[in-house]
């Protein structure tokens, strides 16, 4: 059997009309940037996210690229994050000018740790902490990061906070008070991203950022079209950060499918845990829900050792699945001058040596989660 780590063609086969018709009304309006598409697709999505508004960017990496220069942090602030992302979370930082802060990640959410965050902030001499400007809380593999503790830290210092979003479309988080937020909408701006494996995805690269603020709103569709308005006059300077019609329209008919895959994502997850259990596989440590709705862009599993062997052994049967990710951001060779040692982060180092995300896309059949239980099972026995 074969059980790829996603398949997009599988969700294609089911769009491909309404898609195909979609794409055809923006060839025949040959308006290609910006316009009614990407608008009607920004409403949308500030109503799926309930949020006030939303705004078309290039990508994921461009939607934390534009919030933290619309949020002003630039040459020498510092911006707090974790180690344990994808790389764009902290190239976004450093491309601003300013400089990145790690707190290490919670062993089974992944996510920032809020109590290692506050000893962080707290640590830091005056001179330092006036230099910070934003907490930027990564969503990690669909599930929010525990914003209450992050939200009070940001209060206490006067810090805004930028949320990493690109995995986490949908995916929602419950106060202490009982009040449910989704993932994006609690600090002033929320990154999200259209990458095709993520669980809303373009047909190529998009990505977008939402806000509550109508100042802010203002302010970053300025600094999407590089800071002009009027056009070709020039207050601040911004980017080409802009979202393309033909992304827009595919995006507008795939939103409308996104939480029926959202909840077989979530129904496959269950699934796993159910066979996972009923092997009484010790060794593997299933992901931890702990947040109100994990959307599992991934699903990832730990093990006690060999990682890299079970791997291998899964991908020679025919089994998709990768690691998210193998090094670390504060041991990336690009990052060497923030002087951060390897055991600084333990962590994230532990979840780099022993983490795997398994195939979870919604169109996966039962027999096939049943196959992957069974060849990890295999492997276990075996070793
Ligand atoms: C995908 C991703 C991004 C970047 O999004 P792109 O659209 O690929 O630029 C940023 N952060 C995280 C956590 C991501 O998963």
């Amino acid at each position: 059997m074969k059980v790829p780590l996603l398949d997009l063609k599988k969700q294609y086969e089911k769009i491909e009309e309404e898609v195909i018709s979609a794409t055809r009304e923006v060839f025949e309006s040959q308006q290609f940037i910006l316009g009614p598409k990407v608008e009607e697709l920004e409403r949308k999505i500030a109503d799926y996210c309930q949020c006030n508004y939303a705004v078309g960017v290039s990508s994921g990496t461009d939607a934390l690229l534009i919030a933290l220069m619309t949020a002003g942090v630039g040459y020498g602030d510092l911006v707090i994050t974790t180690p344990y992302s994808f790389f764009s979370t902290v190239g976004a930082i450093v491309r601003v000018g300013a400089r990145p802060i790690f707190v290490d990640i919670d062993e089974h959410t992944y996510n920032m740790d809020p109590v290692k965050l506050d000893r962080t902030v707290s640590a830091l001499d005056e001179e330092q902490r006036s230099k910070v400007k934003a907490i930027l809380p990564v969503h990690l593999f669909g599930q929010s990061a525990d914003m209450g503790p992050i939200l009070e830290t940001a209060e206490t210092h006067g810090l805004i906070i930028i949320e990493d979003a690109a995995q986490a479309i949908g995916s929602d988080y419950e106060f202490m008070d009982g009040k449910v937020k989704r993932a994006g909408t609690i600090g002033q701006y929320g990154c999200f991203s259209f990458f095709p494996s993520k669980n809303l995805g373009a047909f190529g690269d998009g990505g977008m950022v939402t806000t509550n603020q109508e100042e802010t709103y203002e302010r970053l569709k300025i600094m999407r079209v590089h800071g002009s308005k009027p056009k070709y006059h020039h207050s601040i300077i911004g980017g080409n950060f802009r979202l393309d019609a033909l992304q827009a329209a595919v995006l507008i008919v795939k939103l409308k499918y996104l939480n029926e895959w959202t909840e077989k994502r979530i129904e496959n997850a269950r699934l796993y845990r159910e066979l996972f259990e009923n092997e009484g596989l010790e060794d593997v440590f299933l992901p931890l829900e702990k947040e109100k709705r994990h959307i599992y862009n991934q699903f990832v599993i730990k093990v006690r050792d060999k990682r890299d062997e079970l791997r291998e052994f899964l991908n020679g049967h025919d089994i998709g699945c990768e690691v998210y990710y193998p090094v670390p951001l504060h041991m990336q060779p690009c990052f060497r001058y923030l002087e951060y040692k390897t055991e600084d982060f333990p962590v994230s180092i532990e979840a780099a040596e022993k983490s795997l995300a398994l195939p979870i896309y919604p169109e996966l059949t039962g027999d096939q989660l049943s196959y992957v239980v069974d060849i990890i099972k295999k492997f276990i026995n075996q070793n």
